[in-house]
């Protein structure tokens, strides 16, 4: 039997019961990702030694049967926005391609104090930006299933290596379904927390009234399994909310008799690929039959999801970047002709297209004259936005819609249109606008042989019911179990 292709829960079992050592595990991944890797391009930067010390370290844990948690030897993997001291950490960006942190996300610093293993970083759209994992400045990763697709993004390389059984489960960020919508494409289960609810300090900021890291997994126990390590209140970073951390395998199979779930109208409209539609409709009788309720509600806004978010990540994104300027981090280029000449050589040869297009799109809406006409009232209808939601659940303890439109589509077949590429996103964006939690899951195949994920949204700070339902509806099925032949 092949262990790469194990979850957690079934991996932390071997190891506890010495059937497996992490280092043989660990090997067994680095030969995985020799193997595969050439075909699916989803690691930037693999960190074979330090992952072999990390795992001896894990070995002489479990032994001793010190601190070992369920991730402790545990091989995963990291989108490579997340500081990492020592090891280069890049955003799949030119201007931060020989940059190495000092010091460790808070994410990466739990992961290690929980004893897990870094595999190494993973390709993503460069600094978060984009849909499909073409915006990497270095290469495209491509989808495990059919390696003419694209395996969604922006966190496309950490969906395609859990996809591909590259690492056992894998870390991305999600600012407006980054998460959620690779995790579609890509067959796996992908969780973007409640925002606050995982420490952004250490995460490259794309958008920080929206950005939030969480688990990309085989499975929705090992979603579980990894927020409990991330999740927590961090006094280094003021967005971090400080609320207890439920252990998040508590409930989960107790079953949703009951549970209300809502069906948004508005998410079920043209545009919407037919099979997609088929698979989540049928995904909603499973829970049905699970005991559930099902109502149908109404999130008003929605129509003004896509224009709010690419004001305001833009204008947010506008000031982040604006600290790349070839004096701190990573890039410069220095011709001598003076201090304004070097910062525009570094910004335009640091920075790609599309991080070019939103700096512009953002620096725009952000200046004076424009800023009460876009930022403002982007902001205004955010707050409607995220009434919607609140009205919603009144009525319903879970929403249910598709994750995207469509299936992973065709390499290329986007690059063209920005407005398409946008467009992916158009049923994940609301929920970051909310800042509320939601998970993607795998929930049929298209006639093609492609993932489609269905998505569920719960209350802030409610990870416990949505991973209760999607435990519930995957103990149903077994979508989740098929493995692409890579
Ligand atoms: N695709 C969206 C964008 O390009 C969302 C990206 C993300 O969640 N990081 O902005």
């Amino acid at each position: 039997m092949d262990i790469t292709g194990l979850t957690i829960r079934e991996l932390s079992d071997r190891l506890k019961q010495g059937e497996l050592s992490s280092t043989g595990l660990t090997e067994a991944y680095l030969k995985r990702i020799e193997e595969v890797d050439g075909k699916i391009h989803a690691y930037i930067t693999v960190s074979r030694e330090e992952a072999l010390e990390q795992a001896s370290e894990a070995d002489r844990r479990i032994k001793e049967g010190k601190d070992v948690t369920a991730l402790t030897g545990i091989p995963i993997a990291l989108k490579d926005i997340f500081c990492t001291r020592g090891l280069r950490t890049t955003c799949a960006s030119r201007i931060l391609e020989d940059f190495t942190p000092p010091y460790d996300a808070t994410v990466v610093k739990r992961l290690k104090d929980a004893g897990a293993v870094i595999l190494g970083k993973l390709n993503m759209d460069e600094f978060a930006m984009g849909s499909s994992n073409e915006n990497s400045a270095f290469f495209k990763t491509l989808n495990p299933w059919d390696t003419g697709c694209v395996p969604g993004g922006s966190s496309g390389g950490s969906a395609a290596a859990v996809a591909a059984s590259e690492c056992a489960a894998s870390v991305g960020t999600d600012t407006g379904g980054s998460i959620r919508q690779p995790a579609s494409c890509c067959g796996v289960v992908g969780l973007k927390p409640t925002y606050g609810r995982v420490s952004r300090l250490g995460m490259v900021a794309f958008a920080s009234s929206l950005d939030q890291a969480g688990p990309l997994t085989r499975c929705v126990e090992d979603a579980a399994i990894v927020l409990n390590v991330i999740a927590g209140h961090d006094p280094g970073d003021a967005t971090s909310i400080d609320a207890p951390v439920p252990d998040y395998t508590d409930g989960i199979g107790q079953g949703i008799k009951g549970m209300k779930i809502g069906i948004p109208g508005e998410y079920f409209v043209e545009g919407l690929d037919g099979e997609v539609d088929a698979a989540v409709r049928q995904a909603m009788e499973v829970l049905k039959d699970a005991g559930a309720e099902t109502v149908d509600i109404s999130l008003p806004h929605t129509e003004y999801a896509i224009s709010v978010y690419y004001l305001v990540a833009t204008a947010e994104a506008s000031s982040n970047l604006a600290r790349y300027d070839g004096v701190k981090y990573g890039l410069r280029v220095d011709e001598g002709r003076g201090l304004l000449e070097m910062y525009k050589l570094t910004r335009d040869r640091g920075f790609g297209p599309e991080v070019k297009r939103r700096i512009m799109l953002g620096t725009y809406s952000l200046s004076a004259g424009y800023y009460d006409a876009y930022y403002r009232k982007a902001s205004q209808v955010r707050t409607l936005i995220k009434r919607d939601f609140e009205e919603a659940f009144k009525v319903c303890d879970l929403i249910l819609t598709p994750t995207s439109p469509t299936a992973a589509f065709r390499l290329g077949e986007r690059m063209e249109d920005p407005l398409t590429m946008y467009l992916s996103d158009i049923f994940t964006i609301s929920c970051n606008l909310a800042g509320i939690p939601g998970i993607s899951l795998p929930c049929g195949f298209t006639s093609g042989g492609l993932p489609i994920g269905l998505q569920l949204l719960s209350r802030p700070l409610e990870e416990q019911t949505l991973l209760r339902a999607a435990y519930t509806y995957e103990q149903s099925t077994d979508w989740h179990k098929r493995r692409p032949d890579v």
